[in-house]
Order: C-alpha cells, then sequence, then structure tokens
C-alpha cells in the first residue's frame, strides 16, 4: 500500500511545543479558534479548519509547509493539507494537557444572552434583559461537569464590561447582588447602595 502522504520529508517537527497560548494568527488579530494545528516543518501553531481563520491550512499554502498534527490534549494525529490524509507520524507523542484551551464570549443580543465557551465547548452563560436604559441580570447557569471552575463569575464580569462600556447601568438581580456581596467585593459599586442595605440588614443611610 502506498503510503497516505508523500510529505514526510518535510516533517522537522515530531512533538508540540510546552507551552501554548493559542493560534498565533488569531492572537495577533484577536479572532477566535477551535482547535490548534502545529506546523511539522517549523512550529507554527495555528487553527483548525473549523476556526474562522483557518490559520493552519493558510500557513500551509503560504509557507509550503503541508503537514501538520493535532496539539489538542491526548491526540498525536498528523495531516497533510495537500494529500488530504490522516495519519501517524512515528514518533510523534500524544500532546499533553499542558494546552490552555481558549476562553471566548458568544453574545446573543437577541435572547438577551452571554455564553462563555472553553475549547469547543459552552461552560456558562448569563441571561439578561433591558429595564429602561439599564440592564438586568436575571440568571445564570453553569452548565453541568463544569461547576466549581468560576467560570459564572467570568460570564458575568465580561457582561458587566461589555455594559459599562456602553455607559449602560447594571441592576444585579438578588442572586446577583448577593453573590456580589459575598465573593466579589470589587462589585460591591454595581449593587445599588439600597439594594445592599437590604441585603445585608442595614440601614439605608
Ligand atoms: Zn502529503
Ligand atoms: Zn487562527
Ligand atoms: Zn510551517
Amino acid at each position: 500500500m502506498a503510503s497516505p502522504c508523500s510529505h514526510i520529508a518535510s516533517v522537522l517537527i515530531l512533538d508540540g511545543p510546552d507551552e501554548v497560548d493559542g493560534c498565533e494568527t488569531c492572537l495577533a488579530e484577536g479572532t477566535k479558534w477551535i482547535h490548534l494545528r502545529m506546523c511539522m516543518t517549523c512550529g507554527e501553531v495555528g487553527c483548525c479548519d473549523d476556526s474562522p481563520g483557518q490559520h493552519a491550512r493558510k500557513h500551509a499554502e503560504t509557507a509550503t509547509h503541508p503537514v501538520v498534527r493535532s496539539i489538542e490534549p491526548g491526540e498525536s494525529w498528523s495531516y497533510c493539507y495537500i494529500d488530504d490524509a490522516v495519519f501517524h507520524v512515528t514518533g510523534a507523542e500524544a500532546a499533553g494537557s499542558n494546552v490552555e484551551e481558549p476562553h471566548s464570549f458568544n453574545h446573543d443580543t437577541g435572547a438577551g444572552r452571554l455564553e462563555l465557551w472553553v475549547g469547543s465547548g459552552l461552560v456558562a452563560w448569563v441571561h439578561y434583559g433591558a429595564v429602561g436604559d439599564a440592564i438586568n441580570l436575571t440568571q445564570t447557569k453553569v452548565i453541568e461537569g463544569n461547576e466549581g471552575l468560576g467560570y459564572d463569575g467570568e460570564v458575568v464580569l465580561e457582561a458587566i464590561e461589555i455594559f459599562r462600556e456602553q455607559g449602560k447601568s447594571i441592576i444585579p438581580s438578588d442572586e446577583f447582588a448577593r453573590a456580589f456581596i459575598t465573593y466579589r467585593p470589587e462589585l460591591h459599586g454595581v449593587v445599588a447602595p439600597s439594594m445592599r442595605a437590604r441585603m445585608l440588614g442595614e440601614s439605608d443611610d
């Protein structure tokens, strides 16, 4: 049987880098990626064909470095863009779990929902609604299996930042106000004094 790829001679690097921040081009351009690939000729890290930028493929074309490998945790397969073939290069080790998965936000303004994605998985969301010119944060949810990692706080903080940049004030629900008061002293200012007083059972003056 013929080899699935006739470009094995271009492979100079077998193993992924020890530390990866993400797709190099996406990081430079501020775009999002889904999965990471590494060029096996020069080591450049790019994003997969499911990512909007398809930077691994673009690098393969412009640099004429046809073979990449997956550097997703536990994966060691390689792929040749010219032969459109998946195969394993002898000696290529499975990637470690040291690849930090990218955090990204998906904002559905129509539904009043901000989502936090880690890698290709939805991990948490916050719902909100407009009350006049203010924003009422109404509900947060951590997807099962992702509890205890701080994702709810991360998505709420992002929502607050988005609306503050728009010059809108935040009206937290009781649930949020209580969480801010209890866990996030830096967010006490988000909770109106009267609400804070009510939560804490203090007088308002
Ligand atoms: Zn090939
Ligand atoms: Zn990219
Ligand atoms: Zn390359």
